[in-house]
């Protein structure tokens, strides 16, 4: 289970409602039950439940099982598409080691695929439970691609996953340090865009083969390349 609370030996941990109904409605544990608890800082622990009810409880860390273990510094920048195809992006950005998932509007971003952080963020805790991770990476609110762009970190390469670059081979410049991979929209970047990233110092535009990918398959392809030419 990922809570919000600091986990160590004796540490006590509130559960609120939504939690409480979880485990004990529909995992039906109860006191003296022992499950295993992340919280993105701690590494994992067991911890055993002291007081089950309807609207909340409280359980007690025992022992750390598992260190913490953080994905490479990898962000992944990436436009919202219809709703589940964003959340299935969620779900394979956790699994493949994403540190920190960006949602961005682009020109042709649908207004319609606005995003609500919130689900999203709990796509990424539950993708992170299901694949045994001891880490969730955040999940940030919409912003404006210039934005970021704008106060982009200098020292961070960007893979730019541009479509007009089909048909040249993936090549990724082998830098070390932080990265972050950017996935358009499914109307693709405007010409704009496209010219403005490409002119960016830390941007690497790169192909993702010969076929154009829908933006949720392009996202796992940019991950799994990337992971394999830089990751750890
Ligand atoms: N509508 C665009 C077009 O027809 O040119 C295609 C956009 S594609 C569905 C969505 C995003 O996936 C692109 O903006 C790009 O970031 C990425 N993408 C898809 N196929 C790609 C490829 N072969 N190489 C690089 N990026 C690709």
């Amino acid at each position: 289970l990922y809570v919000d609370h600091p986990l160590g030996v004796g540490q006590s941990v509130p559960l609120n409602r939504d939690q409480a109904h979880y485990l004990f409605g529909v995992m039906r544990l109860g006191a003296g039950d022992v499950l295993s608890l992340i919280n993105s800082r701690d590494g994992e622990w067991d911890a055993v439940v002291e007081k089950a009810g309807n609207k909340g409880g409280v359980l007690a860390c025992q022992a750390q099982t598992r260190p913490l273990q953080t994905p490479p510094d990898l962000w992944l920048v990436f436009a919202p598409i219809r709703k589940e195809r964003t959340a299935f992006i969620v779900e394979k950005a956790v699994e493949l080691g994403a540190a920190r998932i960006i949602p961005v509007q682009t020109a042709f971003t649908q207004a319609a695929n606005r995003i609500r952080q919130d689900k999203l963020q709990a796509h990424a805790v539950e993708a992170s439970e299901q694949c045994g991770g001891t880490f969730v990476p955040p999940v940030d609110d919409l912003a404006k691609l210039d934005r970021l762009l704008a106060d982009w970190p200098k020292d961070r390469q960007l893979m730019f996953c541009d479509e007009a670059a089909i048909g040249a081979p993936v090549r990724l410049p082998a830098i070390p340090g932080p990265w972050a991979i950017l996935i358009g929209p499914e109307g693709g970047f405007s010409p704009a865009e496209r010219d403005k990233l490409r002119a960016l110092p830390f941007a690497h535009a790169v192909s993702l083969g010969p076929r154009i990918l829908r933006a949720d398959t392009a996202a796992v392809a940019a991950l799994t390349l990337w992971q394999q030419a830089l990751g750890d």
